[in-house]
């Protein structure tokens, strides 16, 4: 039987620009607030650090010892109306059968607000977030390896789900079947 590996921004929904453009705001005025710059200059910051670092946060944390949780509790405090039902959705993943876990380099908290407005809530099995994660982000593959061995799912059984294909390299050297989703909401067939 084979397992799934779902992301969660951009994949199970595909309200993308609404949703991701607060959380883009949200972040520019953290860091502007956090380090004393101006709009600006924090929007720079934050573009580095996602380049080198995979995240934000992740340079954030290394470069200025910021308190993850802070941070992520202030980012996804946005408005998920734009988000909207996904009848197709569910009725795909409560077909499948194996296990269904949501890997996503954000919180469980937003992915729990996230999957109830989709409406696919309860046919997910577990959610492995960022924390989990000892905040080392997608795609590192050491955090590859905690998702397998938490769950003990077998990578060649496993498919993984994902908008951003260097999330999908990694999966692929573990023997992970991948599938890029492009601005579309997810379609297991
Ligand atoms: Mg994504």
């Amino acid at each position: 039987m084979q397992d799934l590996l779902i992301d969660l921004d951009n994949t199970i929904y595909s309200e993308t620009e609404e949703i991701f453009s607060q959380i883009d705001l949200k972040m520019k005025s953290f860091i502007s607030t956090e380090l004393n710059v101006t709009l600006e200059k924090a929007y720079i910051i934050q573009k580095k650090y996602f380049l080198k670092y995979g995240t934000t946060l992740r340079g954030l944390m290394i470069n200025h010892n910021i308190k993850p949780s802070f941070f992520l509790k202030y980012v996804h405090d946005i408005n998920l109306k734009p988000i909207k039902k996904n009848l197709d959705l569910k009725s795909e993943l409560k077909r499948f059968k194996g296990k269904k876990i949501i890997f996503t380099n954000g919180t469980t908290e937003h992915a729990i607000n996230v999957l109830k407005k989709v409406g696919v809530f309860k046919e997910i099995d577990n959610i492995f977030d960022i924390k989990d994660a000892d905040y080392i982000p997608k795609p590192a593959l050491l955090t590859y390896k905690k998702v397998v061995n938490k769950f003990k799912i077998i990578p060649h059984n496993t498919i993984m789900i994902d908008d951003i294909k260097a999330n999908l390299v990694t999966a692929k050297k573990l023997g992970i079947g991948t599938v890029l989703v492009k601005k579309k909401t997810v379609s297991i067939k």
